[in-house]
């Protein structure tokens, strides 16, 4: 499937993480000895919430955990500044803290840093304290895979966001020769052979340069990541990138890594696979155990090269069962109990053509050609069904899930199963406003989508003079910027009425309500639930029973389509 391998280095090959979340757990012991956690609870909690951030939203994080360490901070200034202006930032080894320090005091006065700042500080003097040893100790199994391909002359490359100085002290620690590597690209130097040049510094756009010079030579090449900013990284410039579903790798995700690359290895126990075809992006699962994103989009691709794609994904001496999350419209077909592709939908155009767009013969037919049992549902009923199962629907006997994205998708579960009717649902395209906008290629106006999709998101942060970007104003509106906070009270009235247009007629007992916008958290969700308990949308018995939910399932699709597989198989059995 690949022939040449780019690792990411913190988290991958080295364990670097638990040395640095001890470097913030020290700054506690010493500015706040009294209120600190134990370390294991701390360190968990650190884990959980703040690794794969960057080190700005690290601080911020911390800061707002503990709320009296800004204060403990800010009478440190002092202290801080002081061994600021002596001679140990000298030592190479405050080399970062000083590059940073010196441009904070292009915008600040040192009297003027914040908190955050003076945390980073304080945190990255004592960080130099920590012997390499606890800062860099090796993820055994990982080099172990890495030495495997590097027998086999399987080319490998090593994108990391630390120094070149650095990454050379620790990849000797570890034992690795770096010229094993074809390219090395650090934050600041490139490295191949003994020839340095420059490196382009932001990280998808190192991805990118490994990806120009793979490419040219080998063609196939796949990044190995151990967080989701990374694999983002990687997908930005233009690479396929595995990350395992828990952020570890465990025994089991480096063997499954090992036979989906060289089918010849030792098989693991059988899975099912589950897909996401996305109007972006591509995402597989294997198991529970390993993702796989892909930068592409098969939406414009023949039938034919979508089959060649899943025989990729799924061998079948060690895959069961394909579920398949398809971003598309389903109609009622003409044949009983059946749907089909709708032949004017957007994407998948091209499946519509396949024997009519009839479901089951599509299923049937790409069962035949890649050799494992295949069942397809809309996008929508994959995430309810992975909520219910896994996420914030757990539970509860009836929900509905949506997700607010390009436009709303939504599926239901009704006495604790998926309900798969004759059509997807298109509930995003309730008439909210009858005299509204007209819905672009459809024929009404004023529909849900038309006032909640992203697009009139973007219209309502235009006309009010905000950036079209949700995460931006999220994040304003979380420092109590009132312009951003009445955004999201605008906003969170579309999403309500819709919601509540649905809850009347459908007995529901949760709705759990996912996809990026959602990612804004509170911000949105207290307006939300307030607007529908207010009492003119829905009668209060109903607003006061229904449960809003964010959702909790990382790839919903893609585990909502394997959850599908699996009970589609067990009920065959
Ligand atoms: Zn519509």
């Amino acid at each position: 499937m690949f022939n040449s391998f780019i690792f990411d280095k913190d988290g991958v090959l080295v364990e670097t993480e638990e040395a640095r979340i001890r470097s913030y757990y020290n700054v506690l012991k010493e500015v706040i000895p009294h209120e600190i956690p134990k370390w294991k609870e701390y360190y968990n909690w650190h884990n959980r919430a703040l690794t794969g951030k960057s080190r700005a939203e690290v601080v911020k994080g911390i800061i707002q955990k503990y709320s009296s360490l800004s204060t403990a901070l800010l009478e440190r200034r002092e202290l801080l500044k002081k061994k600021w202006k002596s001679d140990h930032f000298n030592k190479s080894d405050y080399k970062e803290v000083k590059k940073e320090v010196e441009s904070w005091l292009k915008n600040y006065d040192f009297d003027d840093f914040p908190p955050e700042s003076l945390l980073s500080i304080q945190r990255l003097i004592m960080y130099a304290d920590i012997p390499l040893e606890e800062k860099c100790k090796p993820i055994e199994r990982m080099l172990e895979f890495l030495q495997f391909l590097q027998k086999k002359k399987i080319p490998t490359s090593l994108v990391t966001e630390n120094e070149l100085k650095r990454t050379k002290k620790e990849l000797k620690h570890i034992g690795l020769d770096i010229n094993s590597f074809e390219i090395v690209v650090c934050k600041d130097r490139t490295y191949c052979k003994g020839e340095e040049s420059e490196s382009p510094g932001n990280k998808s756009e190192m991805y990118s340069l490994v990806n120009k010079e793979f490419s040219k030579k080998y063609k196939n090449c796949v990044a190995i990541e151990d967080t989701r900013p990374g694999m983002l990284a990687a997908s930005h410039g233009g690479v396929p990138c595995f990350l395992p579903c828990e952020k570890k790798f465990t025994k089991q995700v480096v063997s499954l890594l090992k036979v989906l690359c060289f089918p010849d290895e030792a098989s693991p126990e059988p899975f099912a696979v589950g897909i996401d075809f996305g109007g972006t992006h591509t995402t597989v699962g294997f198991g529970n155990t390993l993702w796989l994103y892909f930068p592409r989009s098969f939406k414009e691709e023949d039938p034919e090269e979508i089959v060649r794609f899943l025989k990729k994904m799924c061998n079948p001496s060690m895959v069961q069962a394909l579920g398949i999350g398809l971003a598309t419209t389903f109609v009622p077909a003409q044949k009983k109990k059946e749907r089909r592709v709708w032949e004017y939908s957007s994407k998948f155009k091209k499946l519509s053509k396949i024997e009519n767009g009839y479901f089951t013969e599509i299923q049937e037919l790409w069962t035949k050609k890649v050799g494992v049992p295949v069942v397809i549902l809309n996008d929508g009923e994959a995430a309810a069904l992975a909520e219910h199962r896994r996420g914030g629907g757990r539970g509860y006997s009836n929900i509905m899930v949506m997700t607010l994205g390009t436009s709303i998708g939504v599926g239901f579960i009704f006495c604790g199963r998926l309900h798969i009717g004759p059509y997807s649902s298109r509930a995003s395209h309730i008439i909210l406003d009858p005299n509204g906008e007209w819905d672009k290629g459809e024929n009404h106006r004023g529909c849900w989508k038309t006032l909640a999709g992203r697009a009139a998101l973007y219209e309502l942060a235009d006309n009010m003079g905000l950036e079209r970007d949700s995460s931006k104003i999220t994040k304003k509106a979380q420092k109590g910027d009132k312009k951003a906070q009445f955004f999201y009270e605008l906003y969170a009235e579309r999403v309500a009425r819709g919601i509540a247009n649905i809850v009347r007629p459908l007995p529901l007992e949760c709705v759990v309500v996912g996809g990026g916008i959602a990612q804004a958290g509170d911000i949105l969700f207290d307006p939300l639930r307030a607007r529908l308990k207010r009492g003119d949308l829905l009668d209060n018995s109903v607003a006061s029973v229904v449960k809003i939910v964010p959702a909790q399932c990382e790839e919903p699709v893609v585990v909502g389509a394997q959850l599908y597989a699996e009970e589609a198989l067990s009920k065959s059995d």
